[in-house]
């Protein structure tokens, strides 16, 4: 047994080696990423499917890296790993207001249409997260212009130990006016008492479960059950991956009028968000 593990690992020792590579080629093209300017954001909106509105949009980050684009999924974790997920996303903030700022002035979008950021824990549990965020709000937002438009996406590893720390972050960061919205909700961890240690905003359906959500009861059920919660604890909630008009009917029905998705629009830049807007039926 002992030869053939030995055996199984020489035939996969190439393959490895190549994985390595790669990391090791990304992860030195991620440090100049920034600097070379081959970081850029899409957005994706938020829709209200009852008041047929937009209430607001993502903001997902994207990296063009020698004709390649290479998927978050894979460079986030790298970013993570590396810290250099502390300098990108100071960047993906400042560059999500100042386009989110750029868009009022054009009067694209209402004083209360908001910017969602994406905040991994590495982040969040920075003892100057709160601090810089603020400090970023200063400089995007001119005076008067109300911060209460920055929601923070966090996921479930963010929540999962509450600490004298992280109430503080939420604390200041909320006097400031920002929300706060727990992703991919229902795929962390089932211990929810977390729910009522911080002050949260948003819940936000995780795509598996609206995938096949007409066909599989047991992900209708548990839909039916974060709306119920979410409403029961006074938090919005908003679906994401929603792709088929089936899809929105559900969640319409289930009472979850704020919807994003494929259905209404792919992630895309902030360029195009304008012509986006005006394309909307009701305008
Ligand atoms: P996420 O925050 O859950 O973002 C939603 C992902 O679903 C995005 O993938 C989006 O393009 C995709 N999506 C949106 N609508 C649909 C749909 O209808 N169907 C399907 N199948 N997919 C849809 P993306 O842009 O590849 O981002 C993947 C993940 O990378 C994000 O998941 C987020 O966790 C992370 N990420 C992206 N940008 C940032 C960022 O600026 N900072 C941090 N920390 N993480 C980021
Ligand atoms: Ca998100
Ligand atoms: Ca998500
Ligand atoms: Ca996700």
């Amino acid at each position: 047994a002992k030869t053939q593990g030995r055996n199984t690992y020489r035939f996969y020792e190439p393959a490895l080696q190549q994985l390595g590579a790669r990391r090791l080629n990304l992860e030195s093209g991620l440090k100049r990423a920034q600097e070379l300017g081959e970081l850029t954001l899409n957005f994706q909106p938020k829709y209200d499917c009852t008041r047929k509105c937009l209430i607001g949009a993502e903001a997902l980050l994207r990296w063009q890296h020698k004709d390649e684009w290479i998927s978050p999924t894979e460079f986030i974790p790298l970013a993570e790993e590396t810290g250099l997920i502390l300098p990108i996303g100071e960047w993906v903030m400042e560059t999500a207001l100042n386009t989110l700022v750029a868009w009022r002035q054009q009067g694209l979008v209402d004083s209360d249409f908001h910017i969602g950021v994406n905040v991994s824990p590495a982040q969040f549990w920075h003892h100057e997260f709160a601090e810089r965020t603020l400090t970023i709000l200063q400089r995007c937002l001119p005076e008067g212009q109300g911060p209460g438009v920055l929601e923070l996406e966090l996921t479930e590893s963010c929540l999962l130990r509450p600490s004298e720390e992280s109430r503080k972050t939420f604390n200041a960061l909320r006097k400031a006016g920002v929300r706060f919205a727990v992703d991919d909700f229902g795929t962390g961890y089932s211990n929810l008492s977390y729910l009522k240690q911080f002050p949260l905003d948003v819940l936000k359906i995780d795509q598996s479960f609206v995938r096949d959500c007409i066909e599989d009861l047991s992900d209708a059920t548990i839909i039916r059950a974060i709306i119920a919660m979410a409403h029961g604890l006074g938090l919005a909630v908003i679906a994401e991956g929603v792709e088929t008009f089936e899809h929105a009917e559900f969640l319409k029905q289930a009472g979850c009028k704020l919807l994003q998705g494929y259905l209404v629009a792919r992630p895309m830049p902030a360029e195009q968000f304008g012509d986006f807007c005006r394309e909307l039926p009701q305008h």
